[in-house]
């Protein structure tokens, strides 16, 4: 292409409302625009880089076994009624109602459609496993669209589902689906990490989250430093604390005036942190109040919390003016002697179970316990893994320490089992000739959102540094005078159609301005490769070559430079 012919949309100014590095250079470098909130157009720029994606993902999809279609974006209400998530859903979901007044939504995600061709297409095991995927628009009506195409409410996905006759054949999809994302990512350029993650509202047990990465990114990310372990810090456990030490410390109440928070406490008994205990109140199930303790120094994590039996989903905290009226207990100073006698059930962290002579709310205004310890002074109840996980904790395989990073998650897998099959009567015939429910996969890529994460990892001041797999053009041809000078413009014609003949897409940069201008564009572009052609170097039949990753070009001769933009692309 030239770029006098080209819809070339750079700008130089930061958009207004832009956070992200990757969201101004998407607008600068004329990839994208915004039509609404989280609603963009794709330019052609832009578009090149969509292609380059979805292609990667189709090739690796297509060798373990995808078979591509394509859904409708509009639903019947009647199908999400169905599976239940007409009302479970939440505010994400776009309905949308015909002249007749039928409810339908823009799809924010496909399992409903699937499972409908799944019950309507497949009879018998004979026909499984069987994997199909889309890459399609997708609308979420996301609270905070923020971060461009990172986080908007229309965006493109690559979804997959997959369908078994049993669990080992959908454990067996699931592995390849690792490894196929495994290798979509890395033909991308990305540092990336696959990361275990709680299934959450999709339903199944086991799940994948693939990480880009990033100091941005939304998530947190836990790792040993010395083994594969690595979870998303909503799933992330630490190793079982050591064994529950014996009691040294007799009880004793303490008077602890105005000291409701643990860090006023533990200041004012001159006490470490991980030497008490806090209270948090929750709802539980019907409508009972549950107590839960941690450590002081450690954080409640809501999802396990969540999780356990007898919370309510999803967690409520039981705020202070209904703990005084209900239990006659005083906020900021509860602690688990005696509360069992109030009927209270009682969740233990198992870190906090694991803690001798600690400090803990006495149940009386301005009182405190020291010296406290499980089974003399109170009853443990029942102890889970209740907190996130911090820095340096040992890692649950027993290898090496946690580390945290921030990621920006750009894949997801899930077993999802029979959880849709069985919603909308998906069954095939077995072996022996009995209906079964079919077991389902599900695999989602965010297409449009791995863009803007490969930016956050490859660019510089200048702007876009793009990995050469999704790059938009291989290489930039710089004429300096094409218009003046006739030799200049003759050599830039004949190595434009040459490097085309060759299969290279070559963007030339034929505008009538400074040269500067010409590479400020090229480089904000990110063009893995610039040629520039002038007098001077025609004289010493030479060409200048530089990589965008490096600072300083190399002289090729005019022989070489097809062979040499080849070799690097
Ligand atoms: P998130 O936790 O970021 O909201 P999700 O769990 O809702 O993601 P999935 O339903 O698993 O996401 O969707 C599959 C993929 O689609 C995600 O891994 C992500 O890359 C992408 N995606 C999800 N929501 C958005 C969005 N609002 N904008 C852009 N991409 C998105
Ligand atoms: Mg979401």
């Amino acid at each position: 292409m030239r770029t006098t012919q080209y819809l070339l949309a750079t700008v130089k100014e930061d958009p207004a409302d832009s956070e992200l590095i990757s969201q101004k250079l998407m607008v600068r470098a004329g990839l994208i625009r915004k039509l609404s909130s989280g609603i963009f157009s794709w330019l052609p720029l832009g578009f090149r880089v969509l292609t380059k994606v979805e292609n990667i993902i189709r090739d690796e999809l297509t060798k373990v076994g995808g078979m591509e279609i394509k859904m409708p974006n509009v639903q019947p209400a009647e199908l999400w009624q169905e599976s239940g998530r007409w009302e479970l859903y939440g505010n994400e979901l776009l309905k949308i109602y015909d002249r007749a007044e039928r409810g339908f939504v823009f799809g924010p995600t496909h399992e409903e459609v699937i499972t409908d061709i799944a019950r309507s297409e497949l009879r018998s095991y004979k026909q499984l496993p069987l994997t199909l995927y889309q890459i399609q628009t997708k609308f979420r009506d996301e609270i905070r669209p923020r971060y461009g195409v990172m986080r908007s409410r229309e965006f493109i996905m690559k979804d997959a589902y997959s369908f078994h006759i049993d669990d080992a054949s959908l454990e067996e999809t699931y592995h390849a689906m690792y490894q196929a994302y495994c290798k979509i990512f890395t033909r991308m350029g990305l540092d990336f990490r696959p990361v275990e993650a709680d299934s959450g509202a999709i339903g199944g047990d086991t799940s994948h989250e693939f990480q880009v990465i990033a100091d941005v990114g939304e998530d947190t990310l836990v790792f040993s430093d010395k083994s594969d372990y690595a979870a998303n810090v909503e799933k992330a456990s630490a190793a079982l604390p050591a064994a529950l030490p014996a009691p040294s410390q007799a009880l004793e109440k303490v008077a602890t005036p105005d000291t409701k928070t643990i860090k006023s406490v533990c200041e004012h008994l001159n006490l470490p942190e991980s030497k008490s205990i806090k209270a948090l109140l929750v709802k539980g199930q019907d409508d009972a109040v549950v107590a839960l303790f941690l450590r002081g120094d450690h954080q409640l994590n809501d999802i396990k919390a969540e999780r356990h039996p007898l919370v309510f989903s999803p967690l409520s905290f039981v705020n202070e003016a209904d703990i005084k009226a209900s239990l006659d207990l005083p906020a900021g100073f509860i602690g688990p002697v005696g509360l069992a006698a109030k009927g209270v059930p009682v969740i233990v962290d198992r870190d906090a179970a694991a803690l001798a002579d600690f400090c803990c709310g006495a149940n009386e205004v301005d009182q405190h316990f020291v010296g406290v310890n499980w089974q003399r002074d109170c009853e443990t109840g029942e102890i889970a893994d209740l907190r996130n996980v911090v820095a340096g904790d040992a890692s649950p395989d027993g290898k090496g320490a946690l580390q945290i990073k921030r990621g920006i998650e750009v894949g997801h897998i899930f077993q999802l089992g029979d959880k849709y099959s069985k919603a909308l009567g998906a069954n095939v015939l077995n072996e022996q000739g009995k209906g079964v429910a079919l077991k389902m996969g599900c695999y989602g890529i965010g297409v449009s959102r791995v863009i803007a994460a490969a930016i956050e990892q490859h660019h510089d001041d200048r702007g876009i540094v793009w990995p050469k797999a999704m790059a938009p053009f291989q290489v930039a041809i710089v004429p300096m005078n094409y218009h003046k000078s006739q030799r200049v413009r003759e050599l830039t014609d004949k190595l434009y159609q040459e490097l085309q003949d060759a299969g290279i897409e070559v963007l030339l940069d034929d505008r009538r301005e400074r040269p500067g201008v010409l590479f400020a564009d090229m480089d904000l572009i990110g063009i893995p490769q610039r040629v520039v052609i002038g007098e001077r170097g025609i004289d010493n039949g030479v060409l200048e070559h530089k990589l965008r990753t490096e600072k300083d070009n190399s002289e090729v001769s005019i022989d070489d430079i097809v062979q040499t933009v080849i070799q690097a692309s």
